[in-house]
């Protein structure tokens, strides 16, 4: 199937998953066990490991009506009753702040994948109050953040290290 690519200027959230398996899964392991794949732009690991699968301008088909606009990170393993790793959480906020201050400006914020389809526990509990307390944090987009009179970007992040694995 030909891939379907987006505008990187229609691109304004990032959908977080959670792969729902083993936290050591490999992105190979992973297209196996998915029926579609790539389904994430993005993967972390608990090591803080990041593994590009798909480039950002690559449409995937990640969340029912909103793939459209939309970029799909992946935290690896299943988080319903564990939390993640301080290495986990310090890389994905890495890879939120390198794509929104290098890549895409136009991204407001980050928003769970069951915040937006009801129906789905993805990803697992101890996502919420992190997503929740992210977006408090850092707040959305630069102009939104002078309206409401909040500190603007850019904010602190290191350059994280991008492992390709694009398919
Ligand atoms: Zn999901």
């Amino acid at each position: 199937m030909a891939h379907v690519w987006q505008s990187f200027r229609r691109i304004r959230w990032i959908v977080l998953h959670e792969t729902g398996g083993s936290p050591h899964e490999s992105p190979s392991d992973l297209a196996a066990r998915l029926a579609e794949w790539p389904l994430y732009h993005w993967l972390i690991y608990p090591d803080g490991r990041i593994v590009k699968c798909a480039p950002p301008s690559r449409l995937l088909y990640h969340v029912t009506d909103h793939n459209v606009g939309t970029l799909s990170f992946a935290v690896v393993g299943n988080y319903k009753s564990r939390e993640p790793t301080s290495a986990l959480v310090t890389a994905l906020e890495d890879l939120i702040g390198y794509v929104r201050a290098s890549l895409i400006p136009g991204i407001e914020s980050i928003i769970g994948h069951g915040e937006i389809d009801r129906t789905v526990d993805c990803p697992g509990k101890w996502w919420r109050a992190w997503l929740r307390e992210y977006r408090a944090r850092v707040g959305t987009s630069e102009a939104r953040q002078k309206r409401a009179g909040m500190a603007v970007y850019p904010v602190t992040y290191r350059d994280p290290t991008v492992v390709k694995v694009e398919s």
